[in-house]
């Protein structure tokens, strides 16, 4: 479904990723571990077209979609659920979650999935008259994670969902995105929270520096010495 050939990417003099290849099939669930600053927004930021490719290639079911504004990419069916989770602080939950299906014109469509989004997150269907910026960064993060579904996206880019929040909310978020994928939805994830993202995951890729190092199932990539010893605290 989405296929990255060789994208060279970067900011001024730094080269962020160095001609990274990778694949996500449809219906799976895959992450992108890292340390920080191994590149991982940079990826998904590539593929939103929020920083342009200086080489290589990005095609998505079919589409070649290189170089493609974030509207565009948006509109092929890919939502960027981005790192800090970005809500709209003045406006309230209903609103921001509107903001998702803005490019869409389809108001039965729409309000089906408004519906949904509340049935999988009572706390914000309790406040959808609240601004989003006094909810606390667990029901923001869900928000972000609603907003992205009101677009109907046939993928989903997760930048490190798990920031910041308590480790029970993280466990309850891992679950609500392995249930995304699990109804249909494919799942880019990008986590610093290695051991989790990769017992969730159907596939990972390991980037370092700008470079894929090592590519597999999560369960071989858990048992890698490698990994074991620089991701996962021996
Ligand atoms: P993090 O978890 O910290 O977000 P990351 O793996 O997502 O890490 P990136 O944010 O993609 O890493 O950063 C990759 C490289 O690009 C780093 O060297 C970083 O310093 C650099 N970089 C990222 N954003 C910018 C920017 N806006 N301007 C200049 N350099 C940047």
């Amino acid at each position: 479904m989405l296929e990255i050939r060789d994208l060279v990417c970067g900011y001024g003099h730094v080269t962020a990723l160095k001609g990274i290849s990778i694949e996500v099939r449809e219906g799976q669930l895959v992450a992108l571990v890292g340390a920080n600053g191994a590149g991982k927004s940079t990826t998904l930021r590539a593929i939103s077209g929020l920083v342009p490719a200086r080489s290589g290639a990005i095609r998505f079911a079919g589409h070649d979609i290189t170089g493609s504004d974030p509207r565009r990419v948006l509109g092929h069916g890919i939502a960027h659920c981005p790192e800090g989770r970005r809500v709209f602080p003045q406006m309230s939950v209903a609103e921001n979650l509107a903001m998702g299906a803005y490019q869409r014109r389809d108001p039965a469509g729409i309000a089906a999935d408004l519906a949904r989004v509340y049935g999988e997150f009572p706390r914000l269907a309790e406040r959808r008259g609240q601004s989003a910026g006094t909810l606390s960064g667990g029901e923001q993060q869900m928000l972000a994670i609603g907003r992205a579904l009101m677009a109907r996206p046939k993928l989903v880019l997760f930048d490190e969902p798990s920031l910041g929040l308590a480790p029970n909310i993280v466990e309850r978020m891992f679950a609500v995105i392995r249930a995304i994928c699990d109804k249909g939805t494919t799942v880019l994830l990008v986590e610093q929270n290695a051991f989790a993202a990769l017992e969730l995951c159907d596939y990972a890729y390991l980037l370092e520096t700008g470079r894929i190092v090592l590519a597999g199932q999560g369960s071989t990539l858990i048992s890698n010495p490698h990994v074991r010893k620089a991701y996962l605290g021996g």
